[in-house]
């Protein structure tokens, strides 16, 4: 099968490469996929996208012009495809679910800690040989209530580890995991926003999840309530979470994703003049720590995203429909 991989990073290269055993033809690009790069996948059977790709319906016609029938994704989430179309016009398209939930819920406690304890500012003061712990005071975890919206793969890994620290757990989930029902409390949105000390998403984005967080939900959290995004972007309304950050209602926020990333994150800006307001406005608080979309960035992780694409382009080339085939 011959494929082209958009967004190619540097990080996953050897990754799809030592998978791929040489059975599939791959192009390797580095451009992402839009309505301009749709031509670089002319004469390839699949393409290969990543978080940031646009798949949408105009495109999807374009590639489909061009004759791809299949399209691997790299990624859990597949928000940025438009999966109806695609089905219409009988492209096969399958994610990589569940690569590795350890590596995200991972990285979000890892949000968590260093916010709660402060530990970039402390590390800062420290190259400056400044040893003062004042203004560094954070919490003990033990205790604290944690609401986990969403308790599917990531959110039920988030669970089991705060569950370790002594955390009391409030979850919202349209539907119940069975393997940590006995050990979070299930409660509506309100009810979480309400009782939680620190919030964390781990919902796909959808119609019903968009901007979950909002004035509203904001208005009704705890004062100096801590937020986590390591899902997607367009959950939180990124203008209404400054303006909890300025009155101090919100006290933390932990950002991995974020709803305007496309055109900023897996790339180097630093000579560039940075054009996002929002992000200057946020780089600007000491409470908010960010990272560019790397909670899946372990080499377990890697390993796994590269076998399950190999997995998916085995099955079309067999003829086969992929276990991870969506509909
Ligand atoms: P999952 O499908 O296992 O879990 C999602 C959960 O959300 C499910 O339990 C589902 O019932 C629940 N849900 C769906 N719609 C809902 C709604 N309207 N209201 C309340 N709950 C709802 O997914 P997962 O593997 O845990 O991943 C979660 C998200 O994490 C993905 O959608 C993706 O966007 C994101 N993600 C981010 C990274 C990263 O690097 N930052 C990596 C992988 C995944």
């Amino acid at each position: 099968m011959k494929v082209a991989i958009y967004s190619t990073h540097l990080f996953e290269k050897q990754y799809l490469i030592e998978a791929n055993q040489h059975k599939h033809e791959f192009i390797l690009l580095q451009e992402s996929l839009n309505g301009k790069t749709s031509t670089l996948a002319n004469g390839c059977d699949a393409v290969s996208l990543f978080v940031n790709d646009d798949a949408s319906g105009p495109v999807l016609d374009l590639l489909y012009e061009q004759g791809v029938k299949f399209i691997a994704l790299r990624s859990a989430g597949f928000n940025h495809v438009d999966l109806p179309h695609a089905l219409k016009l009988g492209m096969h398209v399958a994610n990589v679910p569940g690569y590795s939930p350890y590596a995200v819920a991972e990285h979000t406690v890892a949000m968590m800690l260093a916010l709660n304890r402060k530990l970039i500012s402390a590390h800062n003061r420290i190259m400056e040989l400044n040893f003062s712990l004042d203004g560094l005071v954070g919490f003990d975890m033990n205790g604290k209530t944690i609401g986990i919206m969403g308790t599917g793969k990531i959110g039920c890994v988030v669970s089991k580890v705060l569950n370790g620290f002594g955390c009391r757990i409030l979850a919202y989930d349209i539907q119940k995991n069975p393997e940590i029902i006995d050990t979070v409390e299930y409660v509506d949105v309100n009810t979480l926003c309400r009782e939680s000390d620190i919030i964390t998403l781990h919902v796909p984005l959808i119609k019903e999840t968009m901007h979950i967080i909002n004035k509203e939900t904001i208005e009704i959290m705890r004062p100096g309530v801590m937020l986590i995004n390591t899902s997607r972007g367009g959950l939180v309304n990124t203008k209404d979470v400054i303006d909890g950050l300025k009155s101090k209602h919100i006290g933390g926020f932990g950002m991995d994703v974020y709803e305007e990333e496309a055109n900023l994150f897996f790339q180097d800006h630093s000579e560039d003049v940075l054009q996002d307001d929002i992000i200057a406005r946020l780089l600007s608080f000491r409470n908010v720590l960010i990272t560019g979309h790397q909670a899946f960035l372990t080499r377990e992780a890697l390993q796994n995203i590269a076998s399950s694409t190999i997995t998916n382009l085995d099955a079309w080339a067999g003829n086969k429909i992929s276990i991870y085939e969506l509909k």
